[in-house]
């Protein structure tokens, strides 16, 4: 089968590989559609920005699904045909950070497309423990946006939202887009913050009740105007550029949260007083914890999160690399989620 290879900084090959076997507590899926997530992007043009990216040759793509095509002998609860999402981070659960419910820091974990061989590819195989079966109302070309739906949830959750905060979101690509709607089902006015006019009228459109270009010069005044001069009660940068971790902690107010969730290749200086002088806490958050991608499938179920307009083009595996990872490299980069698959059929 064909399956995308990481091999480091630059390169990445589509090659011939077996046809995974699954162990006995594994399915086999064929893959219905992978995406291409921007950490993949940058991984490939950059290299590994973090220690668990450093891995053998592996097959790319964390954000996938398929359809159950065989089972090991241990396995129970799945059916060859079942339709399921690749809960692709498996943290090891017995250490420090898992023993105290932390398991997105767990010091051992694995991840689908990174250490473990993920889904841009024909077949992956994966534990039964890790698949999550499908509702019928979500279409299979939008599902690979639910692992960027579960880092949307966990990126929620860690902020400590509560009804009626003001929750600026600084960056409207596909992370922020997801953020924006979840932090909406959590009872927040959501604030949208992008330098692309195109992305903010998406933003409104999917349910942001107000956005600001985060390139005009008046860009804090006009937020102060919004929050009464007090600045919004939490911030949350998915965009990780250089430069808006600070606007994300500029627009945060006193005593309020700001949440970093963006990958950055280059660091940034930063005036270290603008948290001390104002009692601001900053915290990470990074991919998501065990339950968050079940919340978030029962929220796209529901209807409460749109993801039509994240699917932005679907490509052939065959042309992964041209038409998939060099389109997202460009810097007048256009594009949401590109979804692949093998079972490409031209409309
Ligand atoms: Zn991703
Ligand atoms: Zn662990």
């Amino acid at each position: 089968m064909k399956a995308l290879r990481y091999y480091g900084r630059r390169d990445m090959r589509l090659q011939d590989v077996p046809v995974p076997v699954p162990a006995d507590d594994e399915a086999r899926l064929r893959i219905s559609y992978a995406s291409i997530c921007q950490t993949d992007v940058e991984r490939w043009w950059h290299g590994p920005t973090m220690a668990r990216w450093k891995t053998e040759p592996k097959t790319v793509g964390h954000e996938t699904s398929g359809r159950v095509e065989a089972v090991g002998s241990s396995v129970r609860e799945l059916s060859v045909g079942d339709r399921v999402m690749v809960n692709n981070i498996r943290p090891c659960g017995v250490c420090h950070w898992c023993v105290l419910g932390s398991q997105s820091s767990c010091a051992n974990v694995n991840s689908a497309g990174f250490a473990l061989d993920g889904g841009l590819a024909e077949y992956m195989v994966w534990p039964e423990s890790h698949l999550i079966k499908l509702p019928d109302n979500i279409p299979d070309v939008q599902t690979p946006l639910i692992e960027p739906t579960s880092v949307a949830v966990h990126a929620t959750r860690r902020t400590g939202v509560k009804v009626g905060d003001t929750v600026a979101v600084i960056g409207c690509g596909t992370v922020g887009m997801l953020t924006m709607q979840v932090l909406r089902t959590a009872g927040a006015r959501v604030i949208a913050g992008d330098l692309r006019a195109q992305s903010l009228d998406l933003a409104l459109k999917l349910g942001a009740d107000a956005a600001i270009n985060t390139g005009d010069e008046d860009a804090l005044e006009k937020l102060m105007n919004m929050t009464d001069g007090v600045g919004a009660d939490i911030v949350v940068e998915t965009a990780g550029a250089v430069v808006t971790p600070r606007i994300a902690i500029n627009w945060t107010r006193p005593g309020g949260t700001t949440v970093l969730v963006g990958i950055h290749a280059d660091a940034a200086n930063f005036d270290f007083n603008e948290i001390v002088g104002t009692e601001r806490t900053v915290i990470g958050s990074v991919a998501a914890s065990p339950g968050d991608m079940e919340k978030g499938i029962q929220l796209i179920a529901d209807g409460k999160i749109l993801l039509e307009e994240l699917v932005s083009a679907v490509i052939p595996l065959e042309r992964v690399m041209e038409d998939g990872f060099e389109r997202m490299l460009r810097p007048e980069k256009d594009v949401f989620r590109i979804m692949v698959t093998s079972d490409y059929r031209p409309d």
